[in-house]
Formats: C-alpha cells, structure tokens, sequence
C-alpha cells in the first residue's frame, strides 16, 4: 500500500473526520500519533483504533506552543520519525456580526489557523532537518472548508480562519517546496460529524443544506480520509499548495 510503514500526526482525533483519518491511515498501515484537546475521548478513540495498527494519543492544544512542542516532541518519541501531518483540530462559533466577542473571535482563529501554522512549523523544522541529512520529505495536509471561499454571516471566525487557512497552505507550500515537502489543504463541504449535528437535527437547515449540494447528501467522513490518504501519499508528488474541495458539488455549480 501507498503508506505502508508511515508515521503520522493528526490533530482533533478524538472524533469526525481527525478520527476517520487515523482509521484510514491505520488501515493503510501508517503508525499514527492522534492528538486532541479532550484527553478522555482522544484516549478512548486510540484503543478503540489500536486493533488496527501502533497508535498512540496525546492530549494537546493545537492553539498553545507549549502543547504544540509537547505534541511533536512526544511523536518523535513514540514513533521516531513524523512523515505526515495532517492539521485538522478545528472548532465553529456561532454570533452575529454585531454581537460577536473579541474572545471568541480570537479563540476560533487561535484554533483554526495559530493552530495549524503552530504545528506545521514544528513538524516543518523536523522534516526539513530530515530531508538536509538525506531522508525523503514529508506531507502537510491542512483542514480548510467550503467556508473558506462562501462566507457565513454568523461563522465570521470560521470563515475567516479557513481563508486563511488556504493562503498558509499555498504559503507554506511555496517555503517549504524547496525540500519536497508538499502541503495541501481539503475544503471539505457538509460532513456528517458533531459539528454538523446540531444543523441536521434541524429539519430546515437540513433540508437548506441538501438544496445546496448537487449530490444531494450530507458527506460521510470516510470521504474526506480517503483525500487525505491521497495527498499523503506519493501518488499525489507532483501536487503541492492545493485545496482539494470535497462538498458534493456545491462549490463550482
Ligand atoms: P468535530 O467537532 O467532530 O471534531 C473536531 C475535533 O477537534 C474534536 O475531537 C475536538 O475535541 C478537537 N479539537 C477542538 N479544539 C481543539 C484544539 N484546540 N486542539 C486540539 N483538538 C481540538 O469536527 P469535524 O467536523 O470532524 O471537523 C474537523 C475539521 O474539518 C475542522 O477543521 C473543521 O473545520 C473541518 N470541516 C468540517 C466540516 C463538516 O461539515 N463537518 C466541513 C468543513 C470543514
């Protein structure tokens, strides 16, 4: 297989698509660290994952530099080498624009765009050290959003931290390209994970979502891993600054 005997990080593990993205990297033989801010369930989705394959979890908050060193550091301890990054930790908060607070604005871009430029610079270090004594470059995946081109009225934060999100990937892209290291981003559209579930138990804005979306259903988070597995692998080496959409067709129709 493609991945057979990686190493790989992924962020916001504990559940949706971070979870559906250690399961596939698993499968396809990669040895993977799960990070997540909730130790708990981050803790309970590694052993649930472990007959699959050497997974570990750590608990860490992808939007603080302590945690974010801890992360990479305790990585390269239990695996001894990061060939994947995969930056998907990322949270939504809902205000209109007139009675959003400058805390939650904050919190969503430290999360969303600090986190993954945090993390990807302390991987980047790494696996640009790597490739300097001759060992192969590694791959960057960002996790950004249809929201990222769309704007939500009341998910300005969110919105802002996914455009963001792709101008760091095609920045870090151009950085990084030198050593071969390639970094994309996935726009994923709507994914069936708790994020989305407050929307679907709604069957108004359920029924506004799939008006939306040509394929005419929500996306499985098995359909995001798979991209991921992808940009990942060699098959995608020519393939670097990117942001893959996977939203049933919404965004080019
Ligand atoms: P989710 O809420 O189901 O899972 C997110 C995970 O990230 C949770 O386990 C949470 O504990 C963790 N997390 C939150 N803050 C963190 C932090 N500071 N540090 C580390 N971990 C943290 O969400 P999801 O739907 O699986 O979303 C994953 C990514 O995909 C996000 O970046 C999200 O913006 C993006 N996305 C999701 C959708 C969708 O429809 N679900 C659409 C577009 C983009």
């Amino acid at each position: 297989m493609a991945l057979d005997g990686k190493t790989a990080i992924v962020t916001g593990a504990a559940a949706g698509i971070g979870h559906a993205i250690a399961e596939r990297f698993l499968r396809d033989g990669v040895r993977v660290v799960m990070a997540d801010i909730d130790g708990e369930k981050g803790a309970r989705a590694a052993r649930d994952l472990a007959a699959l394959g050497e997974v570990h979890f750590v608990k860490a908050d992808v939007g603080k530099t302590l945690d974010v060193h801890n992360l990479v550091a305790s990585a390269m301890d239990l695996l001894g080498d990061i060939d994947i990054l995969v930056n998907n930790a990322g949270i939504v908060h809902g205000a209109d624009f007139l009675d959003l607070k400058e805390e939650d604005f904050d919190r969503v871009l430290q999360v969303n765009l600090k986190g993954s430029f945090l993390v990807g610079q302390a991987v980047a270090r790494y696996m640009v050290e790597k490739v300097k004594k001759g060992g192969p470059a590694g791959a960057i995946i960002n996790m950004s959003s249809v929201n990222a081109v769309f704007a939500i009225a009341n998910q300005i934060p969110y919105s802002v931290s996914k455009g963001g999100v792709n101008q760091l990937t095609k920045a870090m892209a151009l950085a990084l390209a030198p050593y071969g290291i390639r970094v994309n981003a996935i726009g994923p559209g709507s994914i069936m994970t708790d994020m989305l579930a407050s929307v679907n138990a709604d069957p108004a804005a359920r029924r506004r979502i799939l008006s939306r979306t040509p394929l005419g259903r929500i996306g499985d988070p098995k359909e995001i891993a798979s991209i991921a597995a992808f940009l990942a692998s060699d098959d995608a080496s020519y393939i670097t600054g990117q942001t893959i959409y996977a939203d049933g067709g919404r965004l080019p129709l």
